[in-house]
């Protein structure tokens, strides 16, 4: 089935590079879906390592004339005015492509823009600073450059968000970009290029580039232009990078899988918890990398606790992000509705209850579902299900399970309800992860750095650390 998607922001389905879009009427062709509907919405060329190459090289022609402090935040405010004025054409694009609410994919048009808002405000602070201290009678400076050309790969999930994240960094540091899409969500990129071209950028100073991913990825880990090499995704992949830049010496930054725990103490406030976890967990579906993967609810609650959720999540209309009122959208792809049914049949054969939802409901579609009596060995408790499962656990020695909500490779999202402060302060020092809500399911905000601990990742995103990431120090003492 085909149903081409139209839209004025997708005149060129092409990579763009040296200041335009780049047509390859040759090269080979890939399909993009609605994951809703399985149709065929686009195809897309792929690029490989030649086009990588040509992406990095314009990059490294732009370097050569660096933005100075003052049109970086000309740059960024037009950036983002241009999402916000073309926020509804965008995520129309997005949610047919990802498959979540309109709803989602505007805000995470506005979450976007708030990357370029907040990195410009960082820029007074990359100016060169000289120490107050003379040491051997000579003046020290600092100087704040631009690392050299940045390598921007992005996952399905976030196709806009996740790409702001990094390219606001990128452009405060005064990096030129070359961005790789998810093949499954290219879309949204080329509608954003779309808009950037017509921003009057410094030819090569953003560039775009999709296809064949190793191929791609492998250029960004070698070619000497690029030194900072920026990931979200999955962990596997993460680690591939990280392997094929340790020679280079290439700056990483990687924002890879968590295994979010969400603790509820019997003191808490269930109701607020119930709340934060609805709208914390079934956002993109549950297919977020900081969304509860573990819940651990204090058995004094439990029930009111688990009887509040299903009711919660019975309600939520499941169908195309693109109709009214619909909470939850399709998952990406096959592959993401089996890996979510593979969690719940085996959490299931190990003894946990479906309370609701359960089975595949056709297509790319999951209904929302809550599991009990989930226990340390399941799959759903070891590895993210990234759907729309609810896998509960209920608690009496909180001891254990401080214990057991930290005992696990990554790193990322932690949630904590309590009343009590003093025990909430004890608990997130337990935790090992980069983000922990107390009374709140809220993930990242442009204006706070965000990143992972352990195998969830190096580097923030956010703030003034997400621009530093792209910055090298320079120290030049004059005599
Ligand atoms: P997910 O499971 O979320 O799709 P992936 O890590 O597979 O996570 O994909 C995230 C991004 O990494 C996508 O843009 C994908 O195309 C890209 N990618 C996948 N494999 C490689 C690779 N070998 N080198 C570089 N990028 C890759």
């Amino acid at each position: 089935m085909t149903a081409p998607l139209t839209s004025p922001l997708l005149g060129a389905l092409d990579g763009y590079w040296d200041g335009r879009f780049q047509p390859r009427p040759s090269a080979p062709r890939i399909d993009v879906h609605d994951p809703a509907t399985g149709a065929v919405i686009a195809r897309v060329p792929t690029h490989g390592a030649d086009e990588a190459r040509l992406a990095v090289d314009s990059a490294a022609r732009a370097l050569a004339s660096p933005l100075d402090r003052a049109a970086r935040g000309r740059v960024l405010a037009a950036i983002e005015a241009s999402l916000l004025e073309h926020r509804d054409a965008l995520a129309t694009i997005l949610t047919t492509e990802n498959g979540k609410p309109l709803a989602e994919a505007r805000g995470e048009i506005e979450y976007a823009a708030g990357f370029f808002r907040d990195a410009a405000t960082h820029l007074d602070a990359l100016a060169p600073v000289t120490l107050a201290a003379r040491p051997r009678g000579l003046t020290w400076q600092v100087h704040h450059r631009p690392a050299g050309v940045a390598a921007l790969i992005t996952p399905w999930n976030f196709p806009i968000g996740m790409l702001a994240k990094k390219l606001a960094g990128a452009i405060a540091a005064g990096c030129p970009s070359v961005v790789k899409p998810s093949e499954l969500t290219p879309l949204s990129c080329i509608a954003w290029f779309t808009l950037l071209d017509g921003l009057g950028l410094p030819p090569g100073f953003v560039n775009l580039v999709f296809g064949d991913a190793p191929a791609i990825g492998a250029v960004f880990c070698s070619h000497p232009a690029v030194r900072v090499v920026s990931f979200t995704g999955s962990t596997a992949v993460g680690r591939l990078l990280a392997a094929q830049a340790a020679p280079n010496f290439k700056r990483l930054s990687l924002e890879l899988g968590g295994n979010a725990p969400f603790l509820v103490f019997d003191d808490a406030d269930v109701d607020l918890a119930v709340d934060a976890l609805l709208t914390n967990k079934f956002r993109c579906g549950g297919q977020t990398c900081v969304c509860a993967n573990r819940v651990y609810v204090g058995s004094g609650v439990a029930d009111r606790f688990v009887d509040a959720v299903a009711a919660r999540v019975r309600a939520l209309v499941v169908g195309h992000g693109l109709d009214e009122g619909v909470a939850v959208g399709p998952l990406i792809d096959h592959k993401g509705v089996a890996k979510v049914t593979d969690h719940v049949r085996d959490a299931v054969a190990r003894g946990a209850r479906i309370v609701t939802g359960g089975v595949p409901a056709g297509g790319a579609f999951f209904p929302p579902t809550v599991l009990t009596g989930v226990t340390s060995e399941m799959r759903c408790a070891n590895e993210e299900t990234f759907g729309p499962v609810v896998a509960i656990t209920a608690f009496d020695d909180e001891e254990a399970m401080v214990e057991a909500a930290d005992a696990t490779p990554y790193g990322l999202a932690a949630y904590v309800f309590t009343r009590d402060a003093a025990k909430a302060e004890r608990v997130v020092a337990r935790l090992h992860f980069g983000h922990v809500g107390v009374n709140t399911g809220s993930g990242p905000t442009p204006e706070a750095p965000f990143g992972g601990f352990r195998t969830s990742g190096v580097g923030r995103e956010g703030g003034l650390e997400g621009v530093l990431e792209f910055i090298e120090l320079q120290t030049v003492p004059h005599g």
